[in-house]
């Protein structure tokens, strides 16, 4: 891991050397941040093991990274699940493996759709139980060891009906151009797309902003 790793970051400071412009995490170098998250990633591996065997009664995984495609809502939608469990109860449930500081406010919507491609995929009931697994983060001089955890949502609200018209709504809204900005206290830190914002962005144009007819 740690060879593919450093192998694949000295490709991508071959293609973008400018290690001033990476996107760190925190306030550091862009070298401090590559180092980081080496160690954290070797951990989370660590402690991932650590929680699977300690579920080993409970769940096994069936599947990673499963492909999917299915229509909603009229829109194609393509993509992979990380994880696919089965518990011993016989419930089967999508997770996706999250590894940044903060849960996802949308994670209903995204295993909403996992749910509802595993039905289409396995020709089983839409699995009404998705969940997040949170990987945790090792003791650091700021603050102590934070476990993997997993994080469960309720997916009965996420009907086929309801997923189709949010995603149909999507569509008509890139089909028309329509990007609405949705700013939170992270967007200078983490959006690559900031500077073409209409709410962040540092150099707005007539063009860029003009009414397409
Ligand atoms: S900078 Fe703009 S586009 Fe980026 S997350 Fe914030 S609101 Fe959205």
């Amino acid at each position: 891991m740690e060879s593919y790793y450093t192998e694949e970051i000295g490709k991508t400071r071959e293609q973008w050397p400018d290690e001033a412009a990476w996107m760190v995490g925190g306030r550091k170098s862009g070298w401090k941040d590559i180092e980081d998250r080496l160690g954290q990633a070797i951990w989370q591996v660590n402690d991932y093991q650590r929680l699977a065997k300690e579920h080993e009664d409970e769940w096994r995984v069936i599947a990673t990274e499963l492909e999917f495609t299915i229509t909603l809502g009229g829109v194609e939608v393509y993509g992979f699940i990380d994880q696919l469990r089965k518990y011993r109860d016989g419930r089967v449930i999508p997770v996706d493996l999250k590894s940044g500081s903060k849960l996802p406010g949308n994670a209903q919507i995204q295993l909403g759709t996992y749910a509802l491609a595993v039905e289409q995929l396995m020709g089983i009931p839409r699995p009404t139980e998705g969940i997040i697994l949170h990987l945790g983060r090792p003791a650091t001089a700021h603050g102590k060891e934070k476990p993997s955890k997993d994080h469960s949502y309720d997916l009965t609200h996420w009907t086929p009906e309801r997923l189709g018209a949010l995603y149909a709504q999507m569509d008509t809204a890139e089909r028309l151009g329509l990007y609405l900005p949705n700013p939170t206290a992270d967007c200078e830190r983490t959006c690559g797309l900031a500077q073409y914002c209409m709410v962040k962005g540092h150099v707005p144009s007539a063009e860029q902003y003009e009414r397409k007819a």
